[in-house]
């Protein structure tokens, strides 16, 4: 899932400054999930900003609506009505989402309403983690499922370096050394000999931002024949 975190209120209010009717744009999906921008937290954010607001400027209107995911077309449409009353827009989608939403409505400002910070996993209640930075070239497969791009503090793919401790990286004693788990996890399933093979370094060619990805089958299955 994508991982975001609320903006500083004052942040949001400093962007809208100026806009007399703002929509509050959330998104259903995995910031809904990190409680980040759900229904729930539109319908929060649009009332704080209504009553922020309060007797100051009397013509001011916040309003929420959330649709099922905002990186898809089919979604934002949903939004139309809303958006044709609004002067502004706060997404609380993850950057993706945030940018799809602006591009289908060119006429309206859209501000984030969210920092996405990472592709990662619930570790505990309240607890998310990094795991993926989207590389392009996955390397689970030789690392027993643990990415070295991710969880390895200098992103070696021949790890690790001549600094863990007691099995924690040399950049904080807080953090596990991502190298030292590969090779533990490897001996566990007993693989330990793929770390004979050198790793190349990474093809910046496949990392190029931005990327696209084509899947003909998809396109064919799902397209509008
Ligand atoms: S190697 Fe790591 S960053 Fe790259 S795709 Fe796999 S999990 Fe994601
Ligand atoms: S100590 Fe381990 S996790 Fe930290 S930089 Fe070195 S190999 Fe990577």
């Amino acid at each position: 899932m994508i991982v975001a975190k609320p903006k500083e209120f004052s942040e949001i209010t400093d962007m809208i400054r100026g806009y007399s009717n703002v929509l509050v744009a959330g998104c259903g999906t995995c910031v809904a999930v990190c409680l980040t921008g759900g229904e729930k937290e539109a319908g929060i954010l649009a009332t704080r900003l209504q009553m922020a607001a309060g007797s100051d400027d009397a013509r001011f209107r916040a309003s929420a609506a959330t649709v099922e995911r905002q990186c898809d077309r089919e979604f934002l449409g949903l939004f139309r009505d809303h958006i044709e009353e609004a002067d502004a827009v706060v997404s609380l989608a993850c950057g993706a989402g945030i940018q799809f939403l602006a591009e289908m409505y060119p006429d309206t400002p859209v501000f984030p309403g969210v920092d996405t910070s990472f592709i990662g996993v619930a570790e505990g209640a309240g607890v998310w983690s990094e795991r993926c930075r989207s590389c392009n070239q996955c390397y689970l497969g030789i690392t027993g499922g643990i990415c070295p791009v991710t969880m390895c503090a200098k992103s070696l793919l021949n790890g690790p370096c001549g600094g863990p401790q007691n099995g924690k990286c040399e950049t904080s004693p807080e953090r596990d050394c991502a190298w030292v788990m590969i090779i533990e996890r490897l001996e566990r399933q007993s693989r330990l000999d793929i770390l004979r093979d050198f790793v190349p370094a990474r093809r910046n060619d496949l990392s190029t931002h931005p990327a696209k990805i084509v899947r003909e089958d998809y396109r064919k299955r799902f397209s509008a024949k």
